[in-house]
């Protein structure tokens, strides 16, 4: 069994064909797919989702990109929302300082912020680093994120940044940009992670992993990120199945 540890189900990508998409997971030994709802829009659409479907769990908050919508009635509403059982995690919240869709000062405060309401929670943090790694170092540290732990996403850090995470209690999500021919680098620094603190993700609709890359991405297409990561290790693909679903067991804390 693999699990899609994050995707997007409730993008409108999946609106025509989510109920294929779900099964294709399922018949490819995808057990579990976490569903982030990353805006206020999105938020009721994972839940629903998540609710009817037992291989579905949802991760609710305000992603980087949105943290200049957040207004007075965000966190209370969030709050309301998280308390529901299927809710597994908090984010993604995090700084995306390539594309800048929200201001950073805004960013950055808010990052803070929901780490605070995560941990008010009790929920592990899924966190959103892009073109900001010292920054985002800076913020776990300050907020004292190992008291939540959680994963960073579609990991893009070096080796060190890797293993101060690691040292916080957090695991590192691998996206399916790891199968990507110019990716030699990446796959360097994934060599020297333990297979112990890595998950596997599509991140879909984006991210589509080699041999599919340019379509759109879904949760099936996890194996070849799997696969992949085998190939680094010189491992069998069963061990990677095996230690991905138990580490994301673990950190959604559904063991
Ligand atoms: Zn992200
Ligand atoms: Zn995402």
């Amino acid at each position: 069994m693999l699990i899609d540890s994050h995707a997007h189900l409730e993008m409108q990508e999946f609106k025509r064909d989510l109920e294929a998409v779900i099964q294709r997971a399922k018949e490819s030994g995808v057990g579990y797919t976490f569903t982030v709802g990353t805006e206020k829009k999105d938020w009721e659409r994972a839940l629903e989702i998540a609710n009817s479907h037992p291989s579905i769990y949802a991760i609710l908050g305000v992603h980087p990109h949105n943290a200049k919508e957040i207004d007075d009635q965000t966190y209370p509403m969030l709050k309301e929302f998280c308390r529901n059982g299927k809710v597994k995690a908090y984010g993604e919240i995090g700084l995306d300082f390539f594309r800048n869709l929200s201001p950073r000062d805004i960013q950055l405060k808010r990052f803070r912020e929901q780490i605070g309401l995560a941990k008010e929670l009790g929920l592990p943090i899924v966190v959103h680093d892009r073109e900001a790694h010292q920054e985002t170092l800076e913020i776990l540290k300050s907020e004292k994120a190992e008291e939540c732990r959680g994963i960073i996403h579609c990991f893009s850090g070096d080796y060190d940044m890797a293993k101060v995470c690691i040292d916080m209690g957090f695991y590192i999500s691998i996206p399916g940009s790891i199968t990507f021919k110019n990716a030699e680098s990446f796959r360097e620094i994934v060599k020297k992670i333990p297979l112990e603190f890595l998950l596997v993700e599509t991140d879909a609709p984006f991210l589509t992993p080699v041999p599919f890359r340019g379509k759109r991405n879904e949760p099936s297409y996890v194996r070849y990120t799997a696969q992949k990561l085998a190939e680094i290790k010189n491992i069998p693909f069963e061990k990677v199945a095996k230690v991905t679903t138990e580490n994301a067991l673990r950190v959604y804390r559904l063991e």
